[in-house]
């Protein structure tokens, strides 16, 4: 349908940013097969547009609409003239947490970007900014005299989270069909916080208030709420005029994301922060899961919404939604098959038969096991049609409208609604499954395995800069900026290869710290002289269990105030805590600090921080009186999980990060296995040679993974310049020079690899003694 009211403020283009396209009106030839049909005409926002079309040339559209829709035909002031821009920053960050962090560190720097050149304004826009771009926000160049007080910044957030509209969040289905459906209705019925055209006013003057000030997302919601305005919509409209756009990775590094609301990167300056982990969101962002239950959904949908609409659609629309059917069809009946075969030769698969309940192969292998019927679909057709029609989405929001109708008051059917609604709609992870298929071959592979008796199809990308180097290549400049990103060879070589070397550069510093509030320690024995090196066969061992234990009261005895203690992995802390609970080491060390677990259920971590941070400030004495025991906490916590990623363990909070182990992740994972040979494959492709004696890519590539792992825990104490702190690394590996190579430069230099146990406190006593003497 062309009646675009509720395409409104989605997709604004530099030239025309509110109302796109101008509305058509159209013949009068449907209205017999609307007079025959008994399709509701509220289902009708539910056809591919195709169709739809063919609905608007007999739209019983009110003369209210159609004064509307000769209104819009008009160029109006926003459609003659461009808006003013401005060369921005996009920074993009993991959370919006992490945003928010650095919107406060901004207002700190009080910095003013008016009249820099950071500010260029577009020639044209400056020669007669249009009225509605003049007010309040002050776009000014060099010799304007009105200053602008602040960095004109944005944050930008998913309609999840900026949603203002209370009725339509508590309510079952996609939130952003439901939101679309509400901008395509009139009166009442459209969203309150969304003005329609001709109010178009309120939602400039909402988007000024947003870049009067940096906001983060809470900030946003609540100016929204004040000014009854929708903060989705007036953050996007904000984009053009903003320097400073933040966001969270997904929406910068999807090209979807990007699209959809309106972003163009050319020439612009690109900020990556935490860049550590960029290569896993990249390959994350592009894996596709799609459980067998999904692919069962979406063909029922599929079959109702065919069953619904047959006479109402094209037949080029008919013929595509058949071909679909006849895709996923066979994609069933192979998984269904694929199941039944393990199930025999597997009746009883457990962790040592993981890797039989596997199966992987390339998108073309998947095509030619459906059969010759699917091998000659084009799936770029496919996934043409999926894109243009949007037919995913209208489905899906079909089928929760008749969910909900079916579920009418019943609150356990509404309950369950409700779960739905924050899941992805099945058809969604079809579409993008299909999207996913039709990449480069060799950049990704397609695996069928069993979980937990459910048979689930997925599609990994193997290839990071797939989707990386579409904004690479248009940026002005691309900065990857992280506190832990070594080893850096990872990011050079699987993101930057195709890049030439002199457009690549590389910057690292030293701590802010002075040396002397820093030490590490590599610990290769145990007070009982033994051996420590915790790799996967010896984590049961006993006597290196024990071993550890009595290192941990050693450490409990020197370390002041808060010690935080990585392990590689939940499975070790869980056998660790068993042996020292049947041993009494636990006990033990809990009579020298409270002892804490990070909780395997996210749920339960803001607790047990809250109770760890407490503990740390009970003075000593009041700790525990006669006990001996000194004040100060233990928090046991695994690399790679909560805790080991953005949180700050300033100051006593940690004044030892205890690593133990080295956590390389699981070889029998074929996903893993497929990303090693991928590398290794890539790097041949271009014709590298390593020297004899060094490793493959993918042995590199493995380590690479498990020391950003180890660097990230490490990076949770020291975190300011008068911070201190002791890193003890607990594993005699760790003294090896491959291994040192890739701990950051700050770390390496000052590195004390111990050779006995006596070693070790003669050199932590000295460390804390210094310390102390100097509070
Ligand atoms: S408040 Fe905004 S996001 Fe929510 S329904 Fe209204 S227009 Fe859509």
């Amino acid at each position: 349908m062309n009646l675009n009211i509720r395409n409104a403020f989605e997709k604004p283009s530099r030239k025309k940013q509110a109302y796109e396209k101008p509305l058509k009106t159209g013949r009068n030839e449907q209205t017999e097969k609307s007079s025959t049909s008994d399709v509701h005409l509220d289902d009708m926002a539910f056809l591919p547009d195709d169709d739809n079309e063919a609905r608007d040339e007999d739209d019983n559209l009110s003369p209210e609409v159609r004064a509307m829709m000769k209104q819009l035909e008009r160029p109006s002031k926003v459609d003659a003239e461009p808006e003013p821009t401005c060369t921005k920053i996009y920074y993009a960050s993991r959370t919006h947490s992490q945003l928010s962090q650095v919107l406060h560190e901004l207002e700190k720097l009080q910095i003013n970007l008016s009249g820099t050149s950071v500010l260029s304004l577009h020639p044209e826009a400056s020669k007669s900014p249009p009225d509605s771009a003049k007010r309040p926000i002050s776009l000014v160049d060099e010799d304007d005299e009105v200053t602008t007080p602040e960095v004109r910044a944005v944050s930008l957030g998913s309609r999840k989270q900026l949603c203002i509209n209370e009725n339509l969040k508590g309510k079952a289905g996609d939130l952003d069909e439901a939101c679309r459906q509400r901008l395509s209705e009139k009166g009442d019925r459209r969203c309150q916080y969304l003005p329609p055209i001709e109010d178009e006013i309120r939602i400039l003057d909402f988007r000024d208030q947003v870049l009067a000030t940096p906001k983060d997302i809470e900030d946003l919601v609540v100016s929204g709420q004040n000014a009854q305005t929708c903060p989705y919509f007036g953050s996007r409209r904000a984009i053009t005029q903003a320097q400073l756009v933040m966001l969270p990775y997904n929406l910068l590094l999807q090209s979807a994301a990007r699209e959809s609301l309106g972003i163009d990167l050319k020439d612009q300056v690109i900020i990556i922060d935490e860049a550590h982990n960029l290569i896993s969101t990249l390959l994350s962002l592009s894996t596709i899961q799609l459980p067998l239950k999904t692919l069962t959904t979406s063909l029922h949908q599929l079959s109702i919404y065919l069953a619904r609409f047959k006479d109402r659609l094209s037949t080029q629309n008919s013929l595509h939604l058949k071909r679909l059917v006849g895709l996923l069809d066979a994609l069933l009946k192979y998984a269904e098959e694929w199941k039944g075969e393990r199930n025999k030769v597997n009746p009883n698969p457990g962790p040592a038969k993981a890797k039989e309940n596997v199966e992987t192969m390339t998108s073309g292998e998947l095509l030619r096991k459906l059969g010759r019927k699917v091998e000659g679909i084009n799936l770029l057709e496919v996934e043409a049609y999926l894109k243009k029609s949007r037919i995913a989405r209208k489905i899906s929001g079909y089928c929760a409208k008749e969910l909900e109708k079916a579920a009418g008051a019943d609150p356990l059917k509404r309950a369950k609604l409700s779960r739905l609604s924050n899941t992805t709609p099945p058809l969604h992870a079809v579409e993008s499954f299909i999207v996913a298929l039709t990449a480069s071959s060799d950049d990704g592979r397609v695996t069928f395995s069993m979980i937990d008796d459910q048979v689930e199809i997925k599609y990994q990308h193997l290839n990071p800069a797939t989707y990386f180097r579409e904004v690479v290549e248009v940026a002005r400049s691309v900065v990857l900026a992280g506190g832990t990103m070594s080893p850096i060879s990872d990011v050079t070589n699987q993101l930057f290869t195709w890049l030439s070397a002199e457009k690549l550069t590389t910057f690292s510093c030293g701590h802010i710290i002075p040396a002397s509030n820093l030490q590490t320690l590599v610990v290769k024995k145990g007070p009982r002289g033994g051996d420590l090196q915790f790799k996967f066969d010896r984590r049961n061992d006993q006597a290196l269990l024990a071993e550890l234990g009595q290192i941990m009261l050693n450490f409990a005895n020197v370390v002041p105030s808060g010690m935080v203690v990585f392990v590689p992995s939940y499975s070790f802390l869980h056998v660790l805590i068993n042996a020292w609970e049947s041993s009494g080491t636990l006990e033990k060390l809990r009579s020298k600090k409270r002892v804490f677990m990070e909780p395997q259920d996210a749920s339960g971590v803001e607790r047990v921080l809250r109770e760890y941070a407490a503990e740390i400030q009970v003075p000593t004495v009041k700790a525990a009186p006669g006990s001996g025991r000194k004040a100060g906490a233990l928090l046991f916590a695994v690399i790679g999980a909560k805790l080991s990623e953005g949180l700050n363990f300033t100051d006593d909070l940690a004044r030892a990060v205890v690593i133990i182990g080295l956590p390389f992740a699981n070889l029998a994972s074929p996903e893993l296995r497929e990303r090693m040979q991928y590398v290794n494959r890539l790097e041949q492709s271009r014709g590298v040679k390593r020297l004899p004696g060094v490793k493959d890519a993918a042995t590199e590539l493995y380590e690479n993974m498990c020391m950003n792992a180890v660097n990230q825990s490490i990076g949770r104490a020291i975190r300011h310049k008068d911070d201190w702190a002791s890193l003890v690394l607990i594993d005699g590996r760790y003294s090896s020079p491959r291994i040192r190579s890739k701990l950051p430069k700050w770390i390496g230099e000052s590195l004390i690899i111990t050779e006995t146990f006596g070693e070790v406190m003669k050199e932590m006593g000295r460390f804390y003694r210094e310390k102390k003497s100097r509070l």
